[in-house]
């Protein structure tokens, strides 16, 4: 009997799929819209490759951070269309200048986000920027296995669940520059595909392009956007708006079931470096700049360090050295996976109510969350005035 993942923690990663030799497992979206390994018995030898293969039920050995950077690209407008401060970006660039190939997520026409092979700059390009949404990796796998075997090196900047799925694959690799980006979760692709085509028949236009971040709104303002053939934007909006798919994502609500659990949100990790937005800016250390599109650089191997220590002196990015503890203390996932909170609960009842009608769910789950919080602060309104009065009466001692 094959027993992978459960359900509750498997991240899609398809790290089984590929070790398959008989090809005998599919990554497919089940009945609810969310990609798992779909196994055909009838083909299935029970060599158990798959399970040996899976890095949820192996985990993996992990490093302690070593040095913490506030950083961005120094070429200004890399860092303005990146979604913090353009250090993927730059790494990417340097590594194709060093002899190495370069993997990376991109968006499809039809929206969805799958890894792809980059040799040259303008194939770069559409690597740059946060795609909120599942992507499949396990695309890239069998090329990433030839370009090994050709001896070529491979630079692959994706999720922390892929990171491991590569490093299971790959073992530790010499040829291998493993990067990870801080991640709070991923939304099954078939919620995002709901959200637009509700807003394309609310618009009456067709959506050609979309952003979850986009430059010309100030990444930081992490606006939705959407363009049609003409390339004009038809729609636009931020959490404070209420748009479903970013208030959604944003206050961890639409995320798939495993990454509640997730066992890669902690401050160890798999990778050579980790790049995230650096919040908690300031905390530990003074800064003479706001956190608005600066990266945060934890470096966790020796193989990481010798990279950022090549783009500094190359001038390709600004560093500065920061306490760790600094954006550990400033950002949650750097910690611990996202939790789920009432928001959650209601969502996932009204998906099974609605037959998985992902817009109606978030409309029902936006108002009780707002009848919920008037009622939090009623309940908090004693114990708020007995703090202010007691904060006044020592302040008028
Ligand atoms: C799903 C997701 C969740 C994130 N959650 C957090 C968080 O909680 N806290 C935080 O500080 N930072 C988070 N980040 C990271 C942050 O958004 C920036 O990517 C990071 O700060 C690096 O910024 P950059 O400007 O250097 O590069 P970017 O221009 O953002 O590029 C970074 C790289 O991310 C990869 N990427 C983009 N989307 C995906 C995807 N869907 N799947 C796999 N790889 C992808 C691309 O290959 C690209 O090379 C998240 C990113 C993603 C993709
Ligand atoms: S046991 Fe072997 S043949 Fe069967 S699904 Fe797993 S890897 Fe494939
Ligand atoms: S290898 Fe990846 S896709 Fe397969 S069961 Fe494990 S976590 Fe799921
Ligand atoms: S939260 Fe964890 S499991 Fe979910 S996508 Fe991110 S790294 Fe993968």
């Amino acid at each position: 009997m094959i027993q992978l993942a459960s359900r509750e923690l498997c991240t899609g990663c398809g790290a089984c799929a590929f070790k398959c030799p008989k090809s005998s497992i599919t990554m497919k979206e089940n009945g609810q819209g969310v990609v798992y390994p779909h196994i055909d018995a009838t083909n299935c030898i029970e060599c158990h490759a798959c399970e040996k293969a899976c890095p949820i039920l192996n985990p993996l050995s992990d490093h302690e951070p070593q040095r913490a950077y506030a950083a961005w690209s120094n070429d200004e407008e890399e860092r303005r269309t990146s979604a913090s401060g353009g250090v993927a970006i730059e790494i990417y660039k340097y590594c194709l200048k060093n002899g190495y190939i370069a993997v990376g997520a991109s968006q499809n026409e039809d929206f969805s986000v799958t890894h792809k092979i980059a040799r040259t700059e303008e194939e770069l390009r559409p690597f740059k920027n946060s795609k909120y949404v599942f992507s499949d990796a396990y695309e890239a796998y069998p090329q990433i296995r030839q370009l090994l075997k050709d001896n070529e090196k491979v630079v692959f900047i994706g999720l922390p669940c892929q990171v491991a799925a590569l490093r299971k694959l790959f073992n530790d690799h010499e040829n291998l520059l493993l990067i990870e980006v801080v991640c709070h979760g991923t939304t099954p692709l078939s919620y995002l595909r709901q959200h637009i085509h509700y807003l394309e028949s609310c618009e009456g236009l067709q959506a050609k392009r979309m952003s979850f971040r986009d430059p010309d709104t100030y990444t930081f303002t992490f606006t939705f956007t959407l363009y049609n053939e003409a390339g004009e934007r038809f729609y636009a909006q931020q959490i404070k708006d209420g748009d479903n798919y970013q208030v959604g994502y944003h206050k961890a609500i639409n995320y798939r079931e495993n990454c509640y659990h997730c066992s890669f949100a902690r401050v160890k990790r798999i990778s050579d470096i980790c790049l995230s937005d650096y919040k908690g800016l300031g905390k530990y250390e003074p800064s003479n700049y706001g956190n608005e599109k600066v990266s945060c650089i934890l470096v966790y191997t020796p193989k990481g360090q010798t990279i950022i220590d090549n783009l500094v002196s190359h001038g390709l990015i600004h560093v500065d050295k920061k306490p760790i503890q600094e954006p550990v203390a400033g950002d949650r996932q750097l910690r611990e996976p996202s939790k789920k909170k009432y928001p959650r609960f209601v969502f996932e009842n009204m998906m099974v109510k609605t037959n998985y009608d992902y817009e109606n769910s978030m409309m029902v789950t936006k108002k009780r969350m707002k009848r919920h919080n008037m009622i939090l602060q009623i309940v908090n309104l004693p114990q708020r005035l007995i703090k202010k009065i007691m904060r006044f009466c020592y302040s008028a001692r």
